[in-house]
């Protein structure tokens, strides 16, 4: 399997990525996660992407595909990979192409998660993480009254808020999604690799759809 997830923040990229993770055994590679990761541990490379990431732009491509290079060198990728949140725009895909080109192992297939704006939004300003073990959960959309619950970490879960996740830098996230990101969608049509599933639905449900569209 080797498939790009395409979709606005908040689509449910990652939740499904974790999910094909499970049933194909084959790495999410998130260039979101490993910036995430490079600001937490201060290295220069994190220092030079935070101030884009906090206020909802992107990080400079030659950062992102230096990122790419070396994790798809890693041996796991060699039986295939999820691309969570990369290509970002048109220069990113045109450089993955290359560089997939170089190693003989093109893409499969891309999915475009397709949601609607104030569906979005809703997720995005909802959205919280459990600081231990990182998993995602929604205090606007879970039923009321329910108190979180981690599988993982227990009943009290540290829930934090991604700081790109505040309304202020959500606005912005979106508008880069629909300028530079959007524009992959007739790009991928173009070349035949476009899948498009409806991601307004229970995580379940958009699972089957993806399955389906990649023919897994
Ligand atoms: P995400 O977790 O995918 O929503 O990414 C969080 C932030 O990381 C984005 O708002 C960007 O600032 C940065 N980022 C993630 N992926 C990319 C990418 N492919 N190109 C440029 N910036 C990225």
């Amino acid at each position: 399997m080797r498939i790009v997830l395409l979709g606005a923040p908040g689509s449910g990229k990652g939740t499904q990525s974790q999910l094909l993770v499970k049933a194909y055994g084959v790495p999410q590679i998130s260039t979101g996660d490993l910036l995430r990761e490079a600001v937490a541990k201060g290295t220069p490379l994190g220092l030079r992407a935070k101030a884009a990431m906090d206020q909802g732009q992107l990080v400079d491509d030659s950062i992102v595909l230096g990122m790419i290079r070396e994790r798809l060198a890693r041996p796991d990728a060699a039986a295939g990979f999820i691309l969570d949140g990369f290509p970002r725009n048109i220069p990113q895909a045109v450089a993955l192409e290359g560089l997939l080109a170089e190693i003989g192992r093109p893409l499969e297939a891309v999915v475009l998660m397709n949601l609607d704006l104030g569906v979005l939004f809703k997720r995005l300003t909802g959205r919280r993480t459990c600081e231990d073990c990182g998993r995602v959960f929604n205090v606007l959309t879970s039923p009321p009254g329910t108190p979180p619950h981690c599988e993982r970490c227990g009943d009290m879960p540290r829930l934090v808020q991604r700081p790109d996740d505040r309304e202020e830098v959500i606005g912005k996230r979106l508008e880069v999604f629909e300028a530079q990101t959007k524009p992959l969608v007739k790009h991928y049509a173009d070349n035949g690799l476009l899948r498009v599933v409806d991601a307004d639905a229970e995580v379940q449900t958009v699972f089957e759809s993806l399955r389906r569209a990649v023919g897994a």
